[in-house]
């Protein structure tokens, strides 16, 4: 089974702010942790398409976002201890990055969603510092000038809401592209769970 994550949610926002600390000292060589979920939807897309499966595999980090998931790794050596809705989990991150000066870029969606977005985050959590934006519908060739935005930035963790699959191929095709950065979040439908 794909899910890596075998931590409480909380466990994993201190994992990201290790990593992010880790990261700020090592920008010119740290390759962002590619940290993404995992749900049936995942695990049938994957079984079909051998390149979903492969960028699955590049993950640093997978949890569990949905019951059958954790109910099926009961039944392996390593079962998981809950599961993890990134709409969940965005929350205890950005209490982390609150306490911790951690940065966020928002990348994903529509002009007008993602500006939405940074104004909702902005609202709940006035301490975490959003240093950056860009939606989500450009082509590969501008990959290089949005990672070069991400970077630019000083993002330590950068949200990405492109939709499954593109999101995950994205930031596997991207990683090297956006060293200094801690953490690449998958983070599918959260923007509009936020500004919904
Ligand atoms: N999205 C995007 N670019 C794309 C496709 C999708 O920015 O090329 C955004 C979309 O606007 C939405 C988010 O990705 O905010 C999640 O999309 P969707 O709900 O289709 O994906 P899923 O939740 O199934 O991963």
């Amino acid at each position: 089974g794909f899910p890596t994550a075998s931590v409480s949610r909380r466990k994993l926002a201190q994992c990201m702010v290790r990593d992010c600390m880790a990261a700020r000292e090592d920008r010119e060589n740290w390759i962002p942790k590619a940290v993404f979920s995992s749900n049936g939807q995942g695990i049938a897309l994957a079984g079909q398409d051998p390149a979903f499966a492969d960028a699955m595999a590049a993950a640093d980090i997978i949890h569990a976002d949905g019951m059958p998931v954790v109910f099926a790794s009961r039944r392996t050596a390593h079962p998981l201890p809950e599961r993890i809705c990134t709409t969940d989990f965005f929350h205890d991150a950005a209490q982390a990055a609150s306490e911790h000066k951690l940065r966020f870029f928002i990348l994903g969606a529509k002009e007008e969603q993602n500006r939405a977005v940074v104004e909702a985050i902005r609202k709940l959590y006035p301490d975490v510092e959003i240093v950056g934006r860009h939606h989500g519908y450009f082509p590969p060739e501008d990959d290089k000038r949005v990672c070069d935005l991400v970077r630019a930035s000083g993002a330590d963790v950068l949200w990405v809401a492109l939709g499954k699959p593109r999101q995950e191929f994205w930031s596997i095709r991207n990683r090297e592209n956006l060293k200094g950065v801690g953490w690449i979040k998958t983070c599918g439908g959260l923007y509009s769970f936020l500004t919904g």
